[in-house]
């Protein structure tokens, strides 16, 4: 089997499993527990979270565990929303193609009389940094930008964006998801008040993320019950996860640079195979993109018929982000990049990881073109392309 679905998530490192196995069965007390025992697993949390944050250049104490990447962009968004309501600002400023924890979150603010200014995010899926500075208004109490793509990999400017609030007084949150253990992170220099993480997609557990949050802001909780987390989010800590995160964290980000080498040369070989097929675009930009991210439109396919007949191959990809999936609307994402729906319903993902070999990557390329041909020519849609009657939106 290739598994190149690393953005849906990732294969738990060794290092990662091993750094959770004691807290388990040897170090299980609760934190909040007084006697020793209890005490000595408070410590080991505590020092997880100093390490964390030496990997995104922040303060022990600037670090909240969550339950992942989707409950920290909420607390994020919804501490933004709160700020605003008590100074009278309830305009907050996004893109179009945010992780639906982002979107759907913001639709709620909405509902709640918010109102949302979503960015265009160009043909090529890169804001400008002048776009955020000419949407800020009086009134903005939030700008959230993801800092990669989850689904076209591209990647924001996020620290000319960061700058551009600090100047005006706005909050900036990132969900740097996608970016983390890719891109290299530090609140501090790239202007970050607020941050999202899930350990999931760095070779991490699932069910376990970081909100970051700049000292000073004051966290609103969504999970009322003790006092961990300093108030701030209840509930016994998941300590085997956070310690699989922490480790998972400090492997990743030490080995950025060899590893965003080696993963850019295969992307970069899968980009040149994929683009030999006719009527198939890249989707986001070619450049400024994550180093595993790979994603196409093809004309006159399904992105459905072709996962399947992909997975049949042994091949694990996807149309678009998991969410989406098993949804018959095209990808929200590919839609705000310009894609017409007929294209958008064609599209393929491919995110590889440390285990993608040259041999995984001839062998996707050889299977997908293998397969686009073989949809094409049973889809009805696709004889009306070469018969002339409908007109193809790729030039070749
Ligand atoms: C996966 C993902 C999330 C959600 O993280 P979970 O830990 O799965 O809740 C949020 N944002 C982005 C960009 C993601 O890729």
């Amino acid at each position: 089997m290739i598994y190149a679905d690393n953005a849906a998530t990732t294969k738990m490192s060794e290092t990662a499993i091993n750094a959770m196995l004691p807290y388990m069965n040897e170090i299980y007390g609760n934190p909040s527990s007084l006697y020793s025992f209890g005490q000595q697993a408070k410590e080991e949390l505590e020092k997880a979270r100093t390490r964390v944050a030496a990997c995104l250049g922040c303060d022990p104490k600037e670090i909240t565990f969550t339950s992942g990447g989707s409950e920290a962009d909420n607390q994020a968004i919804f501490t933004a929303a709160k700020y605003g309501e008590r100074k009278g600002k309830k305009h907050i400023i996004s893109t179009a193609f945010e992780h639906h924890a982002v979107l759907h979150t913001l639709e709620r603010l909405k509902k709640q009389g918010f109102e949302i200014t979503l960015l265009d995010v160009h043909k090529n899926g890169v804001i400008d940094p002048s776009q955020v500075a000419e949407a800020i208004r009086e009134d903005t109490c939030l700008v959230t930008i993801m800092y990669a793509n989850n689904e076209i990999g591209t990647i924001q400017p996020i620290e000319e964006i960061g700058k551009i609030c600090r100047e005006k007084n706005v909050l900036f949150h990132t969900d740097a998801v996608q970016a983390a253990g890719h891109l290299h992170i530090n609140v501090k220099e790239q202007n970050i008040d607020m941050l999202s993480l899930s350990a999931h997609k760095f070779h991490g557990p699932k069910g376990i993320g970081v909100l970051y949050a700049k000292r000073g802001i004051i966290l609103d909780t969504l999970i009322n019950g003790g006092a961990q987390e300093r108030g701030k989010r209840a509930g016994t800590e998941n300590l085997p996860a956070i310690m699989g995160m922490a480790a998972a964290l400090e492997e990743a980000c030490a080995g950025i640079d060899n590893y965003s080498e080696k993963l850019t040369a295969l992307r970069d070989r899968l980009i040149e195979g994929l683009d030999k097929i006719p009527y198939g675009e890249l989707n986001g930009d070619r450049e400024k993109r994550l180093p595993g991210n790979v994603n196409f439109c093809f004309e006159g396919i399904e992105g459905e018929s072709l996962l399947l007949l992909l997975d049949d191959k042994g091949i694990c990809a996807s149309s678009g982000s998991a969410c989406t999936s098993g949804s018959l609307d095209p990808s929200h994402v590919l839609l705000a990049i310009g894609r017409p729906h007929e294209v958008a319903h064609g599209s393929l993902r491919l995110t590889i990881g440390e285990d993608t070999t040259e041999e995984d990557i001839d062998y996707m390329i050889e299977a997908v073109t293998e397969v686009v041909t073989y949809l094409r020519n049973m889809s009805p849609f696709w004889r009306d392309l070469t018969t002339g009657k409908r007109t193809h939106v790729f030039a070749k």
